[in-house]
């Protein structure tokens, strides 16, 4: 009987590509084929990196469902297989959970490399109540934008939003119009040359952010309901 092959969940930088850990260079090296998001993106890392790879397969939101059946096939019949994204850890606000349910209901062996997430580097850089918190991804565009701020606004834990910067002044203005006595922590570029970030009220960080859109990468996290931030000094 052929022995199924296995899937490895790995992660890949954020923006500095020095943070790809040894265990992913070498898996990325072994496996017989990768799933990608975006070929080019994932050929520059392996490239600038030195990696050798077999074969780079794209998989996304739209050839996801379409592609799963036979990819499960080739990792039944004993090839093994990784899954990364542009970005990040693997299906966090990214393609792959389908396919990571498929594995786990075919009985196929996963494996975790972890490494970076915007999410957690952000929330560990925030200095807000981490022992419980939500993550929240993206805020629907448009239906259902209201409903979540509005139950955002009760959240009695710290909250975690990843945002574009077409609409990181819209958020904000509208965190100051949800929940304006709240603290947050405004991350742009984590890991990058240009990383930066704000401490204040939205109203505040309005006031320090450019009225034009800026360019990069966001994550917002707020502070819980009532937080105080002179809590660890009194
Ligand atoms: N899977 C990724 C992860 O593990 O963080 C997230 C992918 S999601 C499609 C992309 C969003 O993550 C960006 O729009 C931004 O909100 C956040 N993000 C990713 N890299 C970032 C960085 N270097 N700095 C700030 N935010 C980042």
């Amino acid at each position: 009987m052929i022995e199924k092959g296995k899937i490895f969940v790995v992660a890949t930088p954020i923006g500095n590509l020095g943070d790809i850990s040894e265990r992913a260079m070498t898996t990325l090296s072994e496996v017989d084929f990768i799933l990608c998001e975006d070929t080019r993106v994932s050929r520059n890392l392996l490239n600038s990196k030195s990696i050798p790879f077999k074969s780079l397969i794209s998989f996304n939101a739209f050839t996801e469902s379409k592609k799963s059946k036979s990819i499960l096939e080739r990792i039944k019949n004993g090839e093994n297989c990784a899954i990364i994204s542009d970005a990040g850890t693997p299906c966090i606000s990214d393609p792959g959970e389908y396919f990571i349910r498929l594995c786990h209901n075919n009985e196929i062996p996963i494996v975790g490399i972890p490494g970076p997430n915007a999410a957690i580097m952000a929330l560990s850089m925030s200095g807000f109540p981490s022992s419980s918190f939500i993550f929240d991804g993206f805020l629907p565009q448009k239906k259902g934008r209201q409903k979540n701020l509005t139950s955002l606004s009760t959240e009695g834990r710290t909250i975690i939003l990843y945002e574009s910067p077409y609409r990181i002044n819209k958020l904000i203005e509208e965190l100051n119009n949800y929940m304006p006595e709240r603290y947050l922590m405004v991350f742009r570029e984590l890991t990058k040359k240009f990383e930066e970030y704000w401490f204040g009220t939205p109203q505040t960080i309005l006031e320090s952010l450019p009225d034009r859109t800026i360019k990069g990468e966001f994550v917002v996290v707020i502070s819980p309901l009532g937080w105080n931030p002179n809590y660890s000094e009194s």
